[in-house]
């Protein structure tokens, strides 16, 4: 069997751990003797299944009590239009900060339901930083941020402090890589196919008081209110999705938790970062200050040459490490299920790259 070191930015890896866990009981699901892909929702078993990905995720994150946990579909981009239909309720107005693609997708599908105020954005210099906002509209319903921005391989290095108006967050690829103090926020939410599962699912993080204010019209299935007090369940929810992402979160929790993977992804980060900085032929795209530890960009400066190192890369096992067409260049995902030894490695190819064209 041949596994390759994946730096797709999503979907992407899983651990094997994981994998190798869902092939095993994909025939009978623990003497139930049908796979979780067969089994009804409703079912005892596959309520035990749910609940337990939860608490699960309960615990990794330190979710308070007062915060409900929703498994949805969608993808996070749906969560773009549900966040205004369910939040921007009083005054019609929320904050935007644009720090990349996604955001400034957010803001736009915002923009249909109400008054969107984009309060800053690092367009200027094609997303190689994070703006630092630190003023809010009083007035706002909620701020909205996208927390790691993929496509371009930056983070935040702080966390607005918005007072008392709500702060939304996309973590679609950085969740679950660090500690993230949920209190913090109002809502998170994240598409699991980067960091947590297959693709089908979406998790949404909400504070109690943020649910049951949805506008009039707003389709059913996108009403938080209904799906908190269905339990993610007033339809057939992502059944096996759901059940992936479970195994992940007990494999996390078993690796020791989220502290644990921070470290060990400072450390993965660090050797690539490293490299990069003291290469002459690739550079890092993103502010050193704003650098992603899941995405990292980088490029020779000449586009053939880089074409040229992603083909050779592919070729000697290191795939899907072409950045997003706005970017060019390279972008590396090495999310929580990258090992160490597919960053030294990777590391290592480039290096020899390097060396093979002096
Ligand atoms: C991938 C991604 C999205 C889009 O996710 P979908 O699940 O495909 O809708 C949105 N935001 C961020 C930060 C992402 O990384």
């Amino acid at each position: 069997m041949k596994r390759i070191y994946n730096f797709s930015a999503g979907p992407s890896m899983l651990p094997v751990e994981v994998l190798s866990q869902a092939a095993s009981e994909m025939l009978d699901y623990q003497g139930s003797g049908c796979s979780v892909m067969e089994m009804s929702h409703r079912s005892p078993v596959y309520d035990n299944i749910i609940k337990q990905a939860e608490a699960d995720l309960r615990t990794l994150m330190e979710i308070p009590e007062n915060y409900r946990v929703l498994f949805l579909q969608g993808g996070a981009t749906t969560q773009f239009s549900a966040v205004p239909l369910n939040l921007m309720n009083k005054n019609k107005k929320a904050d935007y900060i644009v720090s990349g693609m996604f955001s400034k997708k957010a803001a736009d599908e915002a923009a249909k339901y109400g008054e969107v105020n984009i309060l800053a954005s690092s367009k200027d210099r094609n997303f190689a930083y994070v703006p630092y906002v630190d003023s809010f509209s009083p007035d706002a319903d909620y701020v909205h941020i996208c927390l790691n921005n993929t496509i371009y391989g930056t983070t935040y290095n702080y966390i607005p402090e918005t007072g008392d108006i709500p702060l939304v967050a996309d973590v679609s690829s950085c969740i679950l890589s660090r500690p993230i103090d949920v209190t913090k926020f109002g809502m998170l939410y994240a598409g699991a196919q980067k960091n947590m599962g297959p693709s089908g699912l979406t998790v949404v993080i909400i504070r109690e008081d943020l649910i049951g204010n949805a506008r009039e019209g707003t389709p059913v299935m996108l009403d938080y209110k209904i799906q908190a007090d269905n339990g993610s369940m007033y339809n057939t929810p992502p059944c096996y999705s759901i059940y992936v992402a479970g195994l992940v979160f007990k494999w996390l929790l078993n690796m020791g938790g989220l502290s644990v993977m921070e470290q060990r992804n400072v450390a993965k980060a660090k050797v690539l970062y490293d490299y990069l900085d003291s290469s002459e032929m690739f550079k890092a795209t993103a502010d050193k200050e704003f650098r992603s530890l899941m995405n990292a960009c980088f490029v020779t400066g000449d586009a053939e040459l880089d074409k040229e190192f992603v083909s050779a890369a592919k070729k000697a096992g290191f795939e899907n490490l072409k950045g997003h067409r706005s970017v060019g260049g390279m972008r590396a995902s090495i999310y929580n299920a990258m090992p160490a030894e597919g960053v030294d490695k990777l590391v290592e190819f480039m290096a020899e790259f390097e060396r093979s064209k002096k």
